[in-house]
């Protein structure tokens, strides 16, 4: 059987797998390349040797638009198979999906208003709401821990990633009949999809595979390990009790971009333990961003899906995504009114500062020298949020030159990916050695991920490329 690399190879976007057997052809995700206008390129070069009208199948590992926001341009194709995933990536799923077609319209009309003052013609969105509504009714809901036949052949099991809600590492066991020229096969291939850290809130920890021939292993933070969580939780503490202490000067405002999904829960998470535990003053926290809201909303639901810890608080008569002070912004004005107030914690969308509302929250805050901004989250190179957390003096929000007068920090302790450790740790049950690639990982962590694997395990990783294709 063949293994094909569409994407995620040597970068962490874009993740994309086709395996093909003698009876069976499936895509394990299909996620869009971000970061800029390169990538937006890429997207729009649907792979050729995917075929959709000869797939069985495609299985989502969770719902980041980096693993489902091609999902789309198979609609344009014509494919009409089952895509399975766990039922809160498919709920989750469809928010992204319906927001990133929203956001590809937008792109498309300013764009074409370049394009048509140019005099050149304008250009279409890489897809719309229509291909999004034709592509959520073929996802077909999976539960953890259940073998699935997806395909002739072909047997899927999801199992634990405690990466955001509803993920999940995908365990393929592909059995081939004996034909002319062909033994009989019976081999396990484990795709970890994003895994988790260990002791990540809310979540269970990922579970690692115990057998496998072959693994597809994300890398995002294969060369280095995140503060531990209760560092973190210190620090955090002290951010809020700094902000919210006015003895002589004005409140402060905590402004925090972060991503809708997986990141903002996991700060109410956090906001909520120290509320209850009274480590910090009683802050007025609102979470501005209507696809926070929804996916909070989601998690709320899910609560089948939360580890002990969260479950205990729950039987306790607490709520783990909620706690007096904790309020929603829904609609535009209640948005504007919060750019008037002081003494807030506000926590927005875009995560890299680059579009939505946190960008009229930083133009409201960064030239304060009372303001904190706390970023949690990666900064892609070319973002607002990366020259914010490169210490620029002054940066550009919405055409506008603004100084940074507010205080920055940089909280990592709060990543939904494992660091090196951890990515260790869940090669480390497996009681044979089966044949490992990298993806989901620039380079230089996936090269050092790989030294490590060889080190522990003796197990010498390969480092496929895009549209590389191996028989395994
Ligand atoms: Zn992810």
């Amino acid at each position: 059987m063949r293994l094909r690399f569409l994407g995620a190879s040597g970068e962490v976007t874009g993740s994309c797998y086709l395996l093909e057997t003698r009876r069976a052809r499936v895509l394990i995700d299909f996620g869009a390349f971000q970061g800029g206008d390169a990538s937006e390129a890429r997207n729009r070069q649907f792979p050729s040797a995917i075929e959709p009208g000869r797939l069985d199948a495609v299985l989502l590992t969770h719902a980041h638009i980096d693993h489902t926001g091609r999902l789309p341009l198979l609609a344009q194709h014509e494919f009409a198979r089952p895509i399975y995933a766990t039922p809160a990536t498919i709920d989750l799923a469809a928010i992204l999906l319906r927001d990133a077609a929203y956001l590809q319209r937008m792109d498309a009309q300013r764009e074409s208003r370049k394009r048509v003052a140019r005099g050149e013609p304008p250009v279409r969105p890489l897809f719309d709401g229509n291909d999004v509504d034709d592509v959520l009714p073929l996802l077909r809901p999976v539960e953890y821990q259940t073998p699935t036949e997806v395909a002739p052949g072909v047997e899927a099991t999801w199992v634990d990633a405690g990466h955001i809600l509803g993920s999940a590492s995908i365990h393929l066991r592909v059995r081939e009949p004996a034909e002319k020229g062909h033994a009989a096969s019976d081999r396990t291939i484990v795709f970890s999809g994003d895994i988790g850290p260990r002791g990540a809130p809310l979540l269970r920890d990922p579970t690692p595979p115990t057998r496998a021939d072959v693994i597809v292993l994300e890398s995002t933070y294969g060369d280095r390990d995140h503060r531990p969580p209760e560092a973190t939780l210190d620090e955090l503490a002290s951010i809020l009790t700094d902000a919210m202490a006015h003895n002589s000067k004005p409140a402060g405002n905590v402004v925090i971009p972060a991503f809708a999904v997986g990141r903002t829960q996991n700060l109410v998470y956090h906001m909520g333990i120290l509320r209850r535990d009274g480590r910090v003053p009683e802050p007025e926290v609102w979470i501005d961003s209507p696809m926070a809201i929804k996916a909070t909303e989601l998690y709320r639901r899910n609560r089948g899906d939360f580890d002990a810890e969260a479950r205990a608080i729950i039987d306790a008569g607490d709520s783990c995504l909620h706690f007096p002070g904790l309020h929603f912004s829904r609609d535009r004005e209640t948005s504007m009114w919060l750019n008037t107030r002081q003494g807030l914690v506000v926590i927005s969308a875009s995560g890299m500062c680059n579009g939505g509302r946190i960008v009229h929250h930083l133009r409201h805050n960064l030239s304060k020298p009372e303001s904190h901004v706390l970023i949690v989250g990666f900064q892609a190179q070319g973002t607002t949020g990366r020259a914010i957390v490169d210490g620029a003096s002054e940066v550009r929000i919405l055409g506008e030159v603004m100084p940074v007068r507010a205080r920055v920090h940089t909280l990592n302790g709060f990543s939904a990916h494992a660091g090196r450790g951890d990515l260790l740790w869940w090669m480390s049950r497996l009681e044979s050695r089966p044949k490992v690639f990298l993806t989901h990982g620039e380079d230089g962590p996936r090269e050092r991920l790989a030294s490590g694997l060889k080190e522990r395990f003796g197990i010498a990783a390969a480092l496929p490329r895009y549209n590389e294709a191996v028989e395994i």
